[in-house]
């Protein structure tokens, strides 16, 4: 199997739009980016030598509205990720059913080895040097290496080059530059709104048993929810390793825990444990909030549990998700369940546009009716065809898209 991102991307779609019945000109088109853009960065660094980056943006398709996602920062970034990323933002903005198309890009470049104020120069020089950006066309926003910090500076280096305010050209920016509250725990809230519809479908009851893989962002949000919810989570880890206790996991007092010291690890009144036992334990509902590939062909006949949400981004490789079906393992799909932190952003774009800015109490009544949407709607394309949730989901999404890029003559 391929390992070329945009190779796997495509498979999806190829396969979705097969068992969907789209128009293979539709198909097609989601193929090949509707815009490639590659530029260069030629900066002076601290030290007087000048340094040349490589940047990316690609617009894959905007038949829904304005691209929007994320900005990498990262030395290894590769334009196929890119155009993979891309392809599948735009599917997750129609399973959101966000008015909105995908995109993605990024510099190569590592930001660790940057001071402070050579990120802000870089950053700013990407925002001075994207040919085409602002809330009507492309609105970036952060991903991996880049921050509330460093949308901070985008949005400000964009006003300063238009000579007017403009907070919607620029996503996941701080409350205090018109960002929107929620941004940081809108995915794992959002898992969490779906993971309590899961759960009654998959024949479990709320208070059931949860292992919880990753505790950054996603992870930390989600299984304090659960456990105020009333679960029991029995086990979470981190990179460093995992911990158990069958009687379940005080989440509030691990949290003070990870505050103090970091990570998981040594946790009062749990059993250490591997990350591996974590994912292959007895329990109910498994959410593998970490990283990809991490329920592969290698441990798929092992794992127990009943439901599996991917609250990370590809946790479950095809390989592996072939075994879990067949075991009878309800997967909810991460274009679902994590789509939350996508529909966080278009509250943004929407605050940004009105000058009304909302109470958390607004987001997470409007959130959790969005999320609850793209999960039902997933649910029915999977009866309708009687295809696994991903596929559904994909089938979903591209039904969307199809609509609008036929009502627009484009194929
Ligand atoms: P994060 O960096 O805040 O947290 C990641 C957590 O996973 C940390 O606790 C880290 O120690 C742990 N981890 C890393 N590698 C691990 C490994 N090999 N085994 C076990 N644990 C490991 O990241 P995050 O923002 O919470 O994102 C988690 C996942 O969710 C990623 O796949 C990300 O792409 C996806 N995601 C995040 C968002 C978002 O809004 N943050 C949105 C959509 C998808």
């Amino acid at each position: 199997m391929s390992r070329n991102p945009f190779e796997t991307a495509l498979n999806t779609l190829r396969s979705a739009g097969e068992k969907g019945g789209i128009d293979p000109k539709v198909i097609e088109l989601l193929s090949k980016p509707k815009r490639i853009m590659e530029f260069t960065i030629p900066m002076r660094m601290d030290n007087g030598e000048v340094e040349i980056f490589t940047a990316y943006r690609v617009h894959c398709n905007d038949a829904l509205g304005p691209v929007k996602d994320g900005t990498r920062f990262m030395p290894n970034l590769t334009i196929d990720e890119v155009k993979a990323l891309a392809l599948w933002m735009t599917i997750k903005h129609a399973v959101g059913g966000i008015p909105a198309g995908g995109g993605k890009g990024g510099i190569i470049c590592d930001p660790s080895a940057m001071s402070k104020w050579e990120l802000e120069r870089l950053t700013r020089a990407y925002m001075r040097k994207l040919p085409l950006k602002g809330a009507w066309v492309d609105v970036p926003g952060a991903d991996i290496g880049t921050s509330a910090q460093t949308q901070a500076w985008m949005l400000d280096e964009y006003e300063e080059i238009m000579g007017f305010h403009s907070p919607a050209a620029i996503n996941d920016k701080p409350a205090e530059v018109n960002g929107t509250v929620g941004s940081h725990e809108a995915t794992g809230l959002g898992a969490f709104y779906v993971m309590m519809e899961a759960v009654r479908d998959a024949g479990l009851e709320v208070g059931c048993t949860v292992a919880v893989q990753g505790f950054g962002q996603v992870g930390a949000t989600a299984a304090r929810l659960l456990f105020d919810a009333g679960f029991k989570v029995v086990a979470v880890s981190d990179i460093k390793g995992a911990v158990y206790n069958a009687e379940g996991i005080d989440i509030a007092a691990l949290e003070q825990h990870v505050e103090e010291t970091g990570y998981v690890v040594d946790f009062a009144g749990t059993k250490p444990i591997s990350n591996e036992e974590l994912l292959e334990m007895d329990v109910d509902l498994l959410a593998p909030a970490a990283v990809q590939s991490v329920i592969n062909d290698e441990n798929a006949d092992r794992i127990k549990a009943k439901l599996i949400a991917e609250c990370a981004n590809g946790p479950v490789t095809t390989a592996a998700e072939k075994i879990l079906l067949e075991k009878g393992i309800m997967i909810v799909p991460d274009v679902v369940t994590n789509v939350g932190g996508a529909i966080a952003c278009h509250f943004e774009r929407i605050q940004g546009l009105t000058d009304d800015y909302w109470s958390m109490d607004k987001v997470k009544e409007k959130l959790n009716g969005r999320m609850l949407t793209a999960y039902r709607e997933t649910i029915a394309a999977a009866k309708e065809f009687d295809v696994p949730l991903r596929v559904a989901a994909w089938i979903n999404a591209l039904r969307k898209i199809s609509a609008a890029v036929k009502m627009r003559g484009w194929v």
